[in-house]
């Protein structure tokens, strides 16, 4: 019979301690730079090819993230990842292998072609002009890009390039992070949402997400840049987009009613916006799945022609379908507690699979459905905006104040009688009433809600 020497059986213990006890992290988001992990939580560490530049993100992984072993993993992409399990292992500064860097170049030719020229002048100041040619507007670079580049944005040097030939010309919005400006490049009106070097993840993360390759489409926000400036006392953080003048859902239901017409336009850009985002498309030149976490009025932008476009990405998460994972951490509960579909604010959602997330999605776009339609005037009666749950809840909800309303009540925003008496504004109803199904099972997908939309016939009012 075997058996364990004393120092053996130390060592085994100690071990297992070690395995189980909370871990001290290098963490670069957090006060005094450290984290500390839950029981059995591991050390993060990654690095990614950002502007050019590897850019390091360093946490804390709870139990369940770790569970996954999403984030331990590093991708066939620009990025590498891995935890460990002692106190502060996470400090070891990874770095990508040169190869990857090579391959983003092949495909990023400005960036290398001012690579090999600073090598050879390593005082040349960056020439602007020389890397965008000065007679393109921005639709023909991010055309040009389209059918020759990456599929995933521009060069990053040219997005640094326009980014600080932007100059801006007044505040247009405030939201979670930062503030969001219009601006002006070369005549034509940009959108610059900056971030504080507080919020650096978030912004990381959001432009990280718009250069997911083949994630442009016209109900998706228009990436343009991403920028880090460092002005030497603190880093300006800037993503641009294009400019829509009009400004969110949110707003333009505030001060405006639709037709029928514009309601169908609207809603099914919207849904389009939303099922593009949702749908893997395999291949080479394909996407991934993307849940979007956050969808409601003010994250979705209204264009000059009465169509939409989803915004705000920074909550966003890709699935990896051939290791069915998500790839960042997943904090769940975040989002805006208002639009939070029922499992999520009691906390029942299946984490394991990214459908849940889908899912989540559909619930909330049933909800910015309701706003619109009640702004739908037919014949002269159309209804006031508000925020779904407006008579349930206070501004600013909590969780708690959500959950008693959304899963223990069971309220749902209420569907006018004189719906009814209107095609359009019938099947509106019906697919709201889909969409908000307790059971996240039996809601609607995205592209279903799409079919549904674009089916409807609009009989236009006859007036007078
Ligand atoms: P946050 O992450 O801070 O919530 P958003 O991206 O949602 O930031 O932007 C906040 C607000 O700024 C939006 O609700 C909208 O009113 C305005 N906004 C953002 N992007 C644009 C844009 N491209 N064009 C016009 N307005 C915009
Ligand atoms: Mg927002």
């Amino acid at each position: 019979m075997s058996y364990l020497r004393c120092s053996e059986a130390a060592l085994l213990l100690f071990t297992f301690v070690q395995l189980t006890a909370a871990l001290k992290c290098v963490c670069h988001l957090c006060v005094n730079h450290t984290c500390e992990t839950e029981a059995e939580g591991a050390c993060w560490n990654s690095v990614m090819l950002i502007n050019g530049k590897e850019e390091a993100v360093k946490s804390c992984l709870s139990p369940s993230e770790l569970k996954g072993q999403v984030f331990c993993y590093s991708s066939r992409n620009v990025s590498k990842r891995d935890c460990c399990f002692t106190d502060f292992c996470n400090n070891e500064t990874l770095r990508l292998n040169p190869g990857v860097i090579l391959g983003m170049c092949a495909v990023q030719n400005l960036w290398c072609n001012h690579i090999k020229a600073r090598k050879q002048d390593p005082e040349e100041p960056l020439d602007d002009q020389t890397l965008v040619s000065s007679d393109k507007c921005l639709k023909e670079l991010i055309y040009d890009m389209s059918t020759s580049g990456s599929g995933s944005g521009l060069p990053l040097l040219v997005q640094r390039t326009i980014a600080r030939t932007i100059v801006l010309q007044e505040s247009i919005g405030k939201g979670r992070f930062g503030e969001v400006w219009r601006g002006k490049w070369r005549g034509e009106d940009v959108a610059v949402k900056i971030f504080s070097s507080r919020d650096e993840r978030s912004w990381f993360r959001e432009a990280e997400i718009y250069q997911t390759i083949m994630l442009r489409h016209e109900n998706i926000l228009g990436f343009i840049a991403a920028d880090n400036k460092d002005n030497g006392s603190w880093t300006q953080l800037w993503l641009v987009s294009e400019y829509h003048e009009h400004g969110s859902l949110f707003d333009y239901l505030n001060r405006y009613t639709v037709s029928v017409e514009g309601m169908i336009v609207l809603a099914l850009s919207i849904a389009s916006g939303i099922a593009h985002l949702h749908m893997e498309i395999i291949g080479t030149q394909g996407k991934p799945a993307i849940a979007h976490r956050d969808i409601k009025s003010k994250n979705i932008l209204v264009k000059k022609n009465g169509t939409a476009v989803i915004a705000d990405l920074g909550l966003a998460v890709k699935h990896d379908s051939n290791t069915n994972t998500v790839d960042i951490p997943i904090n769940h509960r975040v989002g805006t507690k208002r639009y939070m579909a029922p499992e999520i604010l009691d906390d029942s959602i299946n984490m394991s699979s990214f459908e849940s997330f889908k899912r989540a999605d559909i619930y909330s776009l049933g909800l910015v459905f309701w706003e619109l339609a009640r702004r739908c005037s037919v014949q002269g009666i159309y209804e006031d905006f508000q925020l779904p749950y407006y008579d349930q809840v206070q501004s600013d909800p909590s969780m708690d104040d959500m959950r008693k309303v959304v899963c223990e009540q069971k309220l749902r925003p209420n569907i006018p009688n004189q719906w009814q008496s209107c095609e359009a504004l019938r099947i509106m109803g019906k697919i709201m009433r889909e969409c908000w199904y307790a059971n996240p099972a039996a809601r609607l997908t995205a592209l279903r809600v799409k079919k549904t939309v674009s089916q409807v016939t609009v009989v236009k009012d006859i007036k007078k």
